[in-house]
């Protein structure tokens, strides 16, 4: 039976354009575009918007009976009176891993570095340890549970990176255990990360040599990723070795998004912008002119503020500085083990409460510009609310729809559907 979403408040479509296309600058806060007044109603069939319109319009055709909120031509949600978005998309997560850092805080706080706790066995290769000896089915109920958290709070779509294997085996297992979570709250899109880190016990030339002659052809054959990922940051992997790695993998059939200037601006953003990667993330430190040269290559500059929140350090200007000068952006959670947040509304909040984004923007941010990014593996378009979409939808808690990013630690969600299936 359809199903007839009504008396909702604001509804955010964000809709405006081709949907496919991020927005950037005034365009992402622009609410007569992007935004309908209460009073519209959505119709939903098989999953998918088939039509957005007047209250009174869509009962009339699709629900004469309608008396006392029922009907029995169609279902109805009631989303009383409170504003609607569409589903959430987080672009940038390490969803699988397993083992404790949580001892890090303090070693942090007195005065080390990441590059010295890494050298004090701390840092990924602790992850790394705990990850390998863990079973697939072991990963697979964490990615379940992990999904959960991210539903909640309002998430519909979520690329999930492997990279704390760092084997041929234990990278393999990782992103075998993300094709195995259940796909019943959310799109999962799997990033293969073998370039997280170097493993003990191998020189840096030999990991490469095995990423590049026996990790990629595997991922590539079995189909187990839409793009690599490199974390192309100094005293980790350099541009050449960076650059090596996603040229190997394009010749694959494999597309990239790249971990780069997050402690320094190390021109990371540039190589993406010149390799094409569909985005660059962290970019925290990357300079003027690798800005606006990633925006001209369209890719997609991802920032992930709970990072820098969580190391202690400044947001930044990256955001104001991409929001002033039209250049397309994104906001991510890079859930990790040390930044454990599932939560974009969180996220967003760091951008809204902290740098002064607009909440319109900081969604568009979390929604319809990472979308455009993960688009070409799904079926339809995600992060927008139009006739003929997905009916990835979520209710707030208010009428209005700035409250999605003003809870922090609480979800702003009163109801998610996914395909159309309240989750
Ligand atoms: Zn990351």
């Amino acid at each position: 039976m359809d199903l007839l979403l009504y008396n909702a408040g604001e509804i955010a479509t964000l809709s405006h354009g081709e949907v496919s296309k991020p927005l950037s600058g005034i365009e992402m806060a622009d609410r007569e575009k992007l935004v309908l007044d209460s009073g519209n109603a959505i119709l939903i069939s098989k999953g998918i918007i088939q039509k957005i319109s007047s209250q009174e319009e869509l009962i009339q055709e699709f629900a004469p009976d309608f008396s006392d909120g029922k009907s029995n031509l169609v279902d109805i949600i009631d989303a009383h009176g409170n504003a609607i978005i569409p589903g959430l998309v987080d672009c940038h997560t390490h969803l699988l891993w397993t083992g404790d850092r949580s001892n890090e805080m303090n070693m942090r706080q007195n005065g080390l570095s990441y590059q010295e706790i890494s050298k004090r066995g701390g840092g990924i290769s602790r992850t790394v340890e705990a990850t390998r000896s863990a079973t697939k089915k072991h990963l697979v109920n964490l990615g379940k549970y992990r999904i959960s958290q991210a539903s909640m709070n309002g998430t519909t779509t979520l690329e999930a990176k492997s990279g704390y294997g760092l084997s041929v085996e234990s990278e393999i297992k990782l992103l075998e255990a993300s094709s195995e979570i259940p796909q019943d709250k959310c799109n999962l899109l799997p990033t293969w990360l073998g370039a997280h880190d170097f493993p003990k016990g191998k020189s840096k030339d030999e990991y490469i040599e095995e990423l590049i002659s026996e990790q990629l052809p595997l991922v590539a054959e079995n189909k187990l990723a839409n793009w690599v990922d490199v974390f192309c940051e100094p005293g980790w992997y350099d541009l050449e070795q960076t650059e090596l790695i996603v040229k190997a993998s394009k010749e694959l059939g494999l597309k990239s998004r790249l971990h780069v200037d997050e402690f320094v601006d190390s021109n990371g953003l540039a190589l993406a912008a010149e390799l094409g990667s569909s985005s660059a993330d962290h970019v925290g430190f990357s300079n003027t002119e690798s800005r606006a040269k990633a925006h001209e290559s369209n890719t997609m500059q991802v920032f992930l503020p709970g990072t820098p929140y969580v190391l202690g350090k400044n947001l930044g200007d990256g955001i104001n500085e991409c929001i002033e000068n039209n250049w397309n952006f994104s906001l991510a959670t890079d859930f990790n083990p040390n930044c454990q947040t599932l939560s974009l509304p969180f996220v967003a909040s760091l951008a809204t409460h902290r740098l002064g984004v607009d909440p319109l923007a900081a969604l568009v941010a979390c929604t319809r510009n990472p979308a455009s990014t993960l688009n070409s593996e799904l079926k339809l378009n995600v992060g927008s609310i139009y006739e003929g979409g997905p009916a990835d939808i979520n209710i707030l808690k208010s009428e209005y729809l700035d409250y999605w990013c003003q809870t922090p630690g609480l979800s702003p969600i009163e109801k998610t559907l996914f395909s159309g299936v309240p989750v």
